[in-house]
Formats: structure tokens, sequence, C-alpha cells
């Protein structure tokens, strides 16, 4: 027996069974490559599902890791350290926002901000304004899977399990203004989209549909929530990809590559929104540690003294460009959609989607397909041009074949 089969067969036996794992064991990685039992390199192009925006063993995060865990890995919320205000200074400046919390993943933060939301209506209520509870969701959306975030999440088998779930979601048809029209009301507390859908199969949010979401939102004072989980911390080329949109929203959420892999996750909100939140309302025992934060502080310094941002944009624009060259060859590919590092390619087949996920692990290299029929590629922004190149060369292999 292999030490991948021991590992395999006792968690057979002792995990509860919520992944079919790809039968490979990772032991390490070096920048964008992942490195397995026997000392095989695979191109990761999926970078933990948007989470090693640096690649792995990237220098400055051992650093901050190394440094910080010698002074303090740990101390409750009840007290001061150093990393919080420095931190949320960096991501209040980067998002445009006022006031921030930290969670500890993204389905923490979104639960975070969607109390925020039922509490901020609260507050406007007993202002004397008219406005009540419901939520307005976006189909095909994914905001995580405690309670509020899954029920605020449109796909039914993340959902029915679980019933009853959190009352007062209603979803909307994505981009179709006239449907967000019709059930905007001032019932609506909170419109909840992401500016590009991630699991929803990397679909951008349309300018029309968010800017009238912008208007209603502001109508009545509901607020307007983005989610920025898979999408923000620069991957789209800007630290949010609502600034690529030029809308602002009253609260976003991030998390994925915020502390390099560390799990960290943020509400970011404007004094508005932040005036229904007192002492004693919300709180975390982990969030906010130091060891997250200051491994976030490298990332975020990082991220700018390298230029990644820029980086993302233009690798993410020639990416693009492969693969709608590569669409123009095999009629396979119907869309290309993403912006930055951020991309997905649409497939006439879900099975061959899978197929192509496969082929390309065969290759190794690792993408993963997500609503059935859409490639999705979030690779670390440290990617380079041959990197994308030897994807290409693969995906033209395997669209030859099949
Ligand atoms: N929101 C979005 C847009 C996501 O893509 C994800 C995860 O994929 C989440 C929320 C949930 O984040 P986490 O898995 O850290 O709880």
């Amino acid at each position: 027996m292999t030490r991948l089969d021991q590992i395999r067969a006792a968690e057979a036996k002792l995990l509860l069974h919520t992944y079919d794992r790809n039968p490979i064991l990772f032991e390490r990685g070096e920048g964008a490559y992942l490195i397995d039992e026997n000392g095989a390199k695979y191109l990761d192009l999926l970078s933990g599902i948007g989470v090693n925006a640096l690649g792995y063993a990237h220098p400055a995060i051992e650093k901050a890791i190394v440094e910080q865990s010698r002074k303090l890995i740990h101390v409750s919320n009840l007290f001061y350290h150093e990393g919080q205000a420095e931190l949320a200074q960096r991501l209040a400046d980067r998002t445009g926002m006022d006031r921030v919390f930290f969670a500890n993943t993204g389905t923490e933060a979104w639960e975070g901000a969607l109390k925020l939301a039922r509490a901020h209506a609260g507050l406007l209520r007993s202002e004397g304004k008219q406005i009540s509870t419901k939520f307005l969701a976006m189909e095909q959306s994914f905001h995580g899977r405690t309670f509020g975030s899954v029920s605020t999440t449109h796909k039914a088998k993340y959902r029915e399990p679980f019933g009853p779930v959190v009352p007062g979601v209603e979803f909307v048809r994505f981009n179709d203004i006239a449907d967000l029209q019709a059930k905007f009301s001032s019932d609506v507390c909170a419109i909840l989209v992401e500016a590009i859908q991630g699991e929803g199969g990397v679909r951008p949010i349309s300018q029309e549909f968010f800017a009238e979401a912008r208007k209603l939102a502001d109508s009545t004072g509901a607020l307007l929530m983005v989610d920025e989980i898979q999408a923000g911390m620069g991957r789209t080329g800007k630290w949010c990809a609502y600034q690529q949109y030029g809308i602002q929203p009253d609260v976003t959420t991030l998390a994925k590559p915020l502390a390099g892999g560390i799990p960290l996750g943020a509400i970011c909100c404007t004094e508005e929104a932040a005036r229904a939140i007192h002492a004693g309302m919300h709180g975390t025992t982990f969030g906010g540690g130091p060891l997250a934060c200051a491994v976030a502080i490298a990332v975020i310094d990082t991220l700018e003294k390298d230029r990644l941002l820029a980086h993302a944009a233009e690798l993410g624009d020639y990416f693009m460009d492969q693969l709608r060259g590569l669409a123009k060859k095999h009629e396979a590919i119907i869309d290309v959609r993403g912006k930055g590092l951020m991309i997905g390619a649409e497939l006439d087949s879900a099975d061959l989607a899978k197929l192509t996920v496969a082929e390309m692990l065969k290759r190794h290299i690792v993408i993963n397909c997500t609503s059935d029929t859409t490639l999705r590629f979030l690779p670390p922004y440290i990617l380079d041009r041959t990197q994308v190149d030897t994807a290409i060369a693969a995906l033209d292999e395997i669209f030859t074949e099949h």
C-alpha cells in the first residue's frame, strides 16, 4: 500500500464525505507549482481556489509567519495588538470603505455582513424610515456554506438538504434589470451581488444592472453589498472587482487571498452601515488574530511592491486572448469570460468539461470546472506568459483529441 493509498483508506473511514478528492498527495509548493509526494510538479492554475495569490513558499509570507509567530500568534479580541488597525487602514484605503470587521473565512465574513444589513435596517426603522428585512440575492450566486450564506446562495443542492434555511431571501435573475425592479421594494434591506460571479460560472455583472442596483438601494436606504471573496484582492487587476465599474457599494467582503492561505475574512463597510453595530452585538475568538493580520499586511505590501495587480490585468488579457484564439479553432469553446486572472471558458458540454479537467491533470496542470460547463482559471498572480502558453498548448491538444 502506498502512502496515498493509506491516507485514502483512512479518510474514507474517518472523514465526513464532503469532497471527492483527486488521488494526488501534494507535499509542498514552489512559485506557481505544486509538488507531489514523488517530486512530480503540477502547474497550479487554481491556486487553492483563488487563495494563493503569491504562489507557494513566498519568502514574504514565510518571513511574516516566522517573525509574528515568535512574538504573538493569538490574543483575544478583548485586548489590542498591532495588526488590526494597520491592516484595517490598508483595506479601508483600497476598498474605499470606512470600517472593517475581521472574520476567519469567506462565509463567516458574508454571514456577518448579512447580520449587519438586518441590524442597519432595524436602525433605520427606529429612525422612522420604512424598510424591512428582505434580502435580494442573485440567481447563480455563491456566498458560502453557513446558514445565512447558504440561504443567499442560489444552487438548490447547497440549500435544500438543510432546510428550513434563513427566511426572507428572494432571488433575482442575474443581470435582468426588469426582474430586479419588479422585486425591489421598501421590504428589501440589502441587494446582494458578486461583481463577477465565481462559482456561478465566472459571470460578470453588467454595468447597467449594477448601476440600477445602486440606484434602487439609494432610493430606500437599503445596502448594496458586494461579495468580493473570490474576485477581490487584486485578482481582476483592481483591489475590488466593483472598481472596474466605478460603483461603490455600502458593504463588501474579502477573504480567500487576503492572508496568503492563513484563514482570514473581512467585512468592509461605510460609516453609515457601521452605525448599526455596537460592542457585544457581533464577535469572534480567532478573527483578526495577530498572525493572520501580519501575513495579510505582508501580502498586500508584496502585491504592491511587485506591481502584481497590473501584472494580473496584463497577463489576464493575454490569457483570454489565447483562449479566444483556441475558441476560433475548437467549436466546443462557446464563450470566454472574466477579468484579469479570474477567467472562465464555457464549453458546450458538461462531459467535455469534466474530461478536460481530468486530461489537464494528467498533463500536470490543475484547473477546475464550475457550474458544470465552465472551465475556471484562478491562477496565482505571479504566473508568467510561458506558463499560460503551456496551459493553452495542453488545452489545444485535448480539444484536438476529443
Ligand atoms: N463568497 C464567494 C464569492 C466565494 O467564492 C466563496 C468561496 O468560494 C465564499 C463566499 C465562501 O468562502 P469560504 O469558503 O472561505 O467560506
